[in-house]
C-alpha cells in the first residue's frame, strides 16, 4: 500500500495552510509553538528570535551586531515597480534599517531556481538586485544557487541574509503612552499593485509597488530623534494594522489612529474598493512606522519630510495606557478597534 498524501483528510489545525504565512497571528502562534519553541532571549540585552523583531541583535563590545533573514516568494516575479530581485534586497536592508542599523556590512544572496527558468530573467534580476544594492550602499558577499525539477517549486525563491553594526539598536517594543507614531508615507502601494497586476485589472499605469530600500531615509529621522526614537518597524506582510497591532502588545500599550492623517494614494484608495480589500491590511515594502516621544515628533517628521522617500510623511497616532495591545481607529465620526488581518488576503506577496 502506498501512503500517498493525507492532507486533505486531516483537520486544519494538524496542517499547515496560507493562514500562517499571512505575517498576523496565525503566523506568530505557528511560529511560537513549532519553529521558534525552545529557543529564549539570549542574554546581555540581546534581541532573539523569541522576541519576534525585525532581526536578531548581539552585543560586540560597545556595539549591536543586527542580523536579518528573509526568503521572497513573490508572484508574478516582475510587477509593476519593482521585481523579485529588488525586493530580496530591499526587504533585508529595511529590516536591518528598522532595527537601527542603518550601514548595511553585507548582505548573502540563495537562490532557489525551478528547471527550465529562462536564463534572460535570471539576468534581469540579478541586474535590479544590483541596482538595488547600489541604492542601498550594500553588497553581497557570499551566495548560494540551488536548481530544482519542473514543478518542484513555482519559478524562483530568493533568500537574503543581512549583517550591520549600530551604535545603538531599535526594538519594535520601546513604545510608552504618550509617544507619537509617525508613518513614513502612503500604505498599500505595494500589495494593491500586485494584486490588480494578478487580476489584470488594468491600473497598472496607476499602481506601483512601493519597494525600495529606506535605510537613508531612517538614518536622516535617526539622526534628528536621537534615542527618543523607541520603536520602529516596517509594515510589510499583514499591513499597517499588523504591524502597530504587533507593537502595541509588546509595549503594552493603546494605540490610536487618527484615520483622516494616514496617507492613502486615491489609486490605491479605488483599487482596494474593487478589489474588497482594507489599504491597512496590504503590505509595504518602502515604508517604516517610527515610535517618538511627543517632544521629538516634529524633529523627527521633518526629517523624513526633507527626504525624497519621506515627503508624505504623517504623525498618524498617539499611544495610550489604557486598551493595552489594542488599535483604535479613530474615523472622525467615532473609535472602533482596528483588527489585523487572520487569514491571508493576498498570498505570495513578498
Ligand atoms: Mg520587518
Amino acid at each position: 500500500m502506498s501512503s500517498g498524501p493525507t492532507i486533505g483528510r486531516r483537520p486544519q489545525d494538524e496542517i499547515v495552510t496560507l493562514k500562517h504565512g499571512a505575517g498576523g497571528r496565525a503566523m506568530r502562534t505557528l511560529i511560537e509553538e513549532t519553529l521558534a519553541a525552545g529557543f529564549i532571549e539570549g542574554d546581555g540585552g540581546a534581541i532573539g528570535l523569541a522576541a519576534f523583531d525585525d532581526g536578531a541583535a548581539l552585543p560586540i563590545g560597545d556595539r549591536w551586531l543586527v542580523v536579518t533573514t528573509d526568503s521572497h516568494v513573490i508572484q508574478p516575479i516582475f510587477f509593476p515597480g519593482g521585481d523579485i530581485g529588488r525586493l530580496a534586497i530591499a526587504g533585508t536592508v529595511n529590516d536591518l534599517a528598522v532595527m537601527g542599523a542603518t550601514e548595511v556590512l553585507g548582505l548573502t544572496s540563495a537562490v532557489v531556481i525551478e528547471e527550465g527558468f529562462l536564463r534572460s530573467d535570471l539576468e534581469r534580476i540579478q541586474r535590479s538586485m544590483q541596482e538595488t544594492c547600489h541604492e542601498a550602499k550594500a553588497k553581497i558577499i557570499t551566495g548560494d544557487t540551488k536548481v530544482m525539477g519542473h514543478g518542484e517549486l513555482d519559478g524562483v525563491i530568493i533568500n537574503t541574509t543581512g549583517v550591520a553594526l549600530a551604535d545603538s539598536v531599535v526594538s519594535d517594543s520601546g513604545l510608552s503612552p504618550g509617544d507619537r507614531i509617525i508613518l513614513s508615507g502612503p500604505i498599500g502601494d505595494h500589495g494593491i499593485a500586485l494584486m490588480a497586476a494578478r487580476r489584470g485589472l488594468g491600473l497598472e499605469g496607476e499602481l506601483r509597488s512601493d519597494v525600495a530600500p529606506i535605510n537613508g531615509l531612517i538614518r536622516g529621522a535617526l539622526d534628528a530623534g536621537g534615542d527618543a526614537i523607541v520603536a520602529m518597524k516596517d509594515p510589510t506582510r499583514g499591513g499597517l494594522a499588523s504591524a502597530l497591532t504587533e507593537m502595541a502588545e509588546k509595549s503594552r500599550v493603546g494605540i490610536v489612529i487618527d484615520e483622516a492623517e494616514v496617507p492613502i494614494s486615491t489609486a490605491v484608495r479605488s483599487a482596494a474598493e474593487v478589489l474588497g480589500l482594507d489599504p491597512f491590511h496590504i503590505a509595504n515594502e518602502g515604508k517604516a512606522v517610527i515610535g517618538v516621544r511627543p517632544e521629538a515628533a516634529q524633529a523627527t517628521l521633518d526629517a523624513l519630510r526633507s527626504h525624497p522617500q519621506g515627503a508624505d510623511a504623517a504623525v498618524i497616532g498617539t499611544c495610550l495606557e489604557e486598551h493595552a495591545g489594542r488599535l483604535i481607529l479613530d474615523t472622525g465620526f467615532g473609535r472602533r478597534l482596528l483588527t489585523e488581518p487572520e487569514g491571508e488576503p493576498l498570498p505570495r506577496i513578498c
